[in-house]
């Protein structure tokens, strides 16, 4: 039976993680769409925007020195090179809204999930797994947006992030976003006392 939920549990911030291609944006589009009070951190990145990108909405689109100062700072909850540009998460925000009570997303790479686990032992880390190596493959070929030489350099890092999934508390396989985004909801909305890792 499911334990009761515990009103007085702490807000819980939740993680997603997989490799590059699985669909993790997809899947969070699906996740607004079922539950549209979800908050979703926005990273600051070193990245170029791609086309379609907003500055604000998708990214905070920064410098390099502008990072630099966020680290130093202290400014980031946690942060991460990946494949060749800095990612990471603004930490006032993700604060502000675990405070209110609400659970919070982030959508980040492994190094980034490592390092919330370090920081808070009851950040729920959730993996989104491809149905296959071939069908991640295939899924990075046709996105198109990357030059080659990115895209191998991503399927090189992809590798090694699968090799990761027995890290996470929860491995939710992407092969039907629907059903994805309905176990994400749920894993968000659980109560925390009914998730408590051993
Ligand atoms: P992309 O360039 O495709 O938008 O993102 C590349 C990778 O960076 C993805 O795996 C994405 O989840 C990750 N990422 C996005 N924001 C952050 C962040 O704030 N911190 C970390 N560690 N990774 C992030």
């Amino acid at each position: 039976m499911a334990p009761a939920p515990d009103e007085h549990a702490p807000a819980r911030l939740t993680v997603l993680s997989g490799p590059s291609g699985v669909g993790k944006g997809t899947v969070v589009a699906e996740v607004r769409h079922r539950y549209p009070d979800v908050w979703v951190s926005v990273s600051a990145t070193t990245r170029r925007p791609r086309p379609g990108e907003v500055d604000g909405v998708h990214y905070h689109f920064v410098s390099d020195a502008e990072f630099d100062r966020l680290v130093a700072d202290d400014g980031l909850l946690e942060w991460a090179e990946y494949a060749g540009n800095r990612y990471g998460t603004p930490a006032a925000p993700v604060r502000e809204r675990l405070a209110t009570g609400a659970p919070a997303l982030l959508e980040i790479e492994l190094q980034g999930a490592r390092q919330v686990r370090a920081r808070d032992a009851d950040a729920q880390l959730v993996f989104l797994a491809p149905p296959s190596w071939a069908e991640l493959r295939s899924r990075l070929a046709g996105r198109g947006s990357e030059p080659p030489a990115v895209r191998e350099r991503r399927l090189a890092i992809a590798q090694a992030e699968l090799d990761a999934a027995g890290e996470f508390d929860v491995v939710v396989v992407n092969d039907d976003v629907a059903r994805a985004a309905d176990e994400l909801v749920r894993l968000l909305t659980a109560p925390t006392s009914g998730l408590s890792r051993s």
